[in-house]
């Protein structure tokens, strides 16, 4: 059992890495400035013994006091509407945020897991996406600016990795939902399932023909922890490779929920990539892992994790005001 910093705790996905840490027996240092991420999501935690919360931004020099065995750094902004909002934040965390993770598993000896994701692929020209395709991925472009950190933070951890012989994992992660994703994050699940509580019709951006394949959290959680504890230092997909048109994902939220409301078509975003499924054969054959829990029952799981959010949540248009923290990094 080790000591683990997991920055980006308060988020979705690093919420429910703290969960699993623990369970497995780990001591967890939690870092988040709670930007996107949310105190509630690891609330249920702070009573626990073997739990501690750093509000910390992780784009400014870490200290941490004591030993580290694993560092897993998730902190970074993911929805496209976050990191069009604060875009030299999210430039910040997944560049300079994990230049200092880097640094600090250096100094510590300790093996860091960083979480990538399919938007190093872009708007993909292979499909399914392997590891090996180098994608296709407009720097200048409105989601630049979350895809060129995370290529930069891939290379940057390879070249610890071979530069100084750090143990380092990266985790190409694909389109993840599940209980804790935010109402008002912009991604379609929430946006749908928010859009069917509030009795508002469902938007397709552009005319759904668009794809995507949607993985659940434990089974993504699950594909992490045995990548953390492989010794494949190379890039590995997990995800989902169920793959659906947006138009098929919108009839299935419609059925899921029994709403009475129909779709309406708005514009596709400017390079929304038009296909994304994973070729997950590499974590198949390294981690004998694949995925478990099918669309319908996760879907099930996390509509009613929505419903049972107080209502206020559903009619909360933004999560914060983000206008101080993009004027602090002009
Ligand atoms: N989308 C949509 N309606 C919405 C929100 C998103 O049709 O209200 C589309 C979006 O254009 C994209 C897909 O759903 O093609 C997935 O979007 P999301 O923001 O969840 O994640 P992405 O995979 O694009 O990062």
């Amino acid at each position: 059992m080790g000591r683990a910093l997991v920055t980006g705790a308060a988020g979705f996905l690093g919420s429910h890495l703290c969960d699993r840490l623990i369970a497995e027996g780990h001591e967890v240092i939690g870092m988040d400035n709670l930007i996107t991420g949310d105190l509630k999501n690891i609330e249920h935690l702070f009573k626990n013994e073997k739990f501690t919360f750093y509000n910390h931004d992780v784009s400014n020099f870490i200290h941490v006091p004591g030993d580290l065995d694993y560092i897993l750094h998730f902190a970074s902004p993911a929805s496209p509407i976050d990191y069009l909002k604060i875009p030299i934040q999210t430039l910040k965390v997944g560049s300079l945020g994990t230049h200092n993770c880097l640094g600090l598993a250096l100094a510590k000896g300790a093996r860091i897991l960083v979480a990538s994701t399919s938007e190093i692929y872009g708007d993909p020209h292979v499909h399914p996406q392997t590891e090996d395709y180098w994608g296709n991925v407009n720097p200048v472009g409105p989601r630049g600016v979350y895809d060129e950190a995370k290529r930069f933070q891939e290379a940057m951890t390879m070249a610890y990795h071979t530069y100084h012989g750090l143990e380092t994992r990266i985790v190409r992660i694909f389109n993840t939902y599940g209980p804790r994703m935010r109402l008002n994050d912009g991604r379609v699940l929430p946006a749908f399932i928010g859009q069917a509580l509030r009795g508002e019709d469902l938007t397709i951006f552009g005319d759904g023909s668009q794809t995507r394949s949607f993985c659940y959290v434990d089974d993504l959680i699950e594909g992490i922890y045995r990548l953390l504890l492989s010794d494949h230092a190379q890039p590995v997909n997990i995800g989902n490779p169920d793959e659906i048109s947006i138009g098929d994902f919108a009839e299935e939220i419609i059925k899921l929920t029994g709403t009475d409301q129909k779709v309406v078509y708005k514009e596709l975003p400017v390079d929304d990539p038009t296909q994304r499924r994973p070729d997950i054969t590499k974590a198949q054959n390294i981690l004998g892992w694949e995925p478990k829990v099918n669309r319908a029952e996760g879907l099930k799981i996390t509509y009613e994790y929505f419903k049972s959010l107080p209502s206020e949540e559903l009619y909360k248009k933004e999560h914060k005001d983000f206008s101080q923290y993009a004027r602090k990094n002009k």
